[in-house]
């Protein structure tokens, strides 16, 4: 058996064309403002692609980058700026932050109106609900988009989610288990024993650790759909700047006992950027209904009418 690779630039690439059609309908382009604090490489990475495709759909972005030490009170004012800025239709707060805490408390101030990445307690609380009228977080949206892409059912399968973070692993368990998806979820995190057997029972893998190799072939039944949420800078001295991008799965193993698999890069990554300008369309198309083009929100797929 070779796995069908679930091509996510593929996919997102279809979604940002149907997006273009709906901006030409608005009023204005949609403006996202990013606020990313200290010079992690990975988020540095993951702004400047935000930027580069919103650029070129003429989504306008505004970015604000704080040091590492900057006080929580900065961060917050200038979070309460952007919310009273009309010219703001979407505001991304860049996670990691310096601590756990200091993330609540950003996600929190975001007005959910402009919350585009679906972070705050009260989109948070709508999606729990499976009400309509919030955002979803744009990685585990992406991945149901994905999976609906590819036809892949999720109806009264067993989705096993490794990771239980607020970012992927937590929504897309409430995202699974939804009148729209209907999976028996578990969730699983580094506390988790039997790791390995919860696992195997998967008929439908997602693992977000953020650990290279943590997901090797024996502990995958053969015909498991593997979605590779990680994204793992590795020693390599083959790639350009001694490092190459890796997921969590054992890639070439697993290819030869999947029926469907992510690559890394351009699985997962590529549909999390299409998500976020698909929010903030949808920000701008929730100010001006007259203007919204007839192609549904995706929380008509993820959620029952
Ligand atoms: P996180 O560190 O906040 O959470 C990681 C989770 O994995 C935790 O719940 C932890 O308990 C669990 N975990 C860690 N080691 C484990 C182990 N050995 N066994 C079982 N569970 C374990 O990370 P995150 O923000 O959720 O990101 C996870 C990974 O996904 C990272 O590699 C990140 O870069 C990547 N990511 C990719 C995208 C994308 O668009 N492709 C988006 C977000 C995050």
């Amino acid at each position: 058996m070779v796995a069908e690779l679930l091509d996510g630039k593929r996919v997102a690439a279809e979604i940002l064309e149907g997006l273009r059609r709906r901006i030409a309908c608005l009023p204005h382009p949609p403006c996202i403002a990013f606020l990313r604090i200290g010079e992690n490489a990975a988020s540095r990475f993951y702004v400047g692609r935000k930027v580069a495709v919103a650029k070129d759909l003429g989504i306008r972005s505004i970015v604000e980058v704080f040091p590492e030490q900057v006080a929580e009170k900065t961060i917050l004012e200038q979070l309460s700026r952007w919310n009273s800025d009309g010219e703001i239709d979407g505001i991304l707060v860049q996670a990691p932050l310096p601590s756990r805490e200091f993330q609540r408390s950003a996600f929190a101030a975001v007005d959910p109106a402009k919350d585009v990445d679906g972070f705050h307690p009260y989109n948070f609380g709508l999606l729990a609900q499976e009400r309509p009228g919030g955002f979803i977080p744009c990685t585990p949206k992406g991945i149901l988009r994905l999976l609906e892409a590819y036809a892949i059912p999720t109806d009264g399968r067993h989705a096993v989610i490794v990771g239980r973070s607020l970012i992927v692993g937590r929504p897309l368990s409430l995202l699974l288990q939804s009148h729209g998806a209907n999976a028996t979820v578990t969730v699983c995190h580094s506390r988790s024993q039997q790791l390995r057997s919860i696992v195997r029972s998967a008929d439908i893998l997602i693992s977000a650790a953020g650990q290279p190799n943590l997901i090797l072939e024996d502990m995958v039944a053969e015909g498991t759909t593997v979605v590779d949420v990680g994204q793992n800078s590795v020693p390599d001295e083959t790639f350009p700047g001694g490092h190459r991008l890796c997921g969590d799965v054992d890639f070439p193993a697993l290819r030869h006992r999947c029926s469907h698999l992510t690559p890394v890069p351009g699985g997962v990554g590529p549909m999390t950027v299409a998500m976020l300008m698909e929010n903030a369309v949808e920000a701008v198309e929730r100010k001006f209904p007259g203007n919204r083009r007839n192609d549904p929100p995706i929380e008509q797929k993820c959620f029952p009418s």
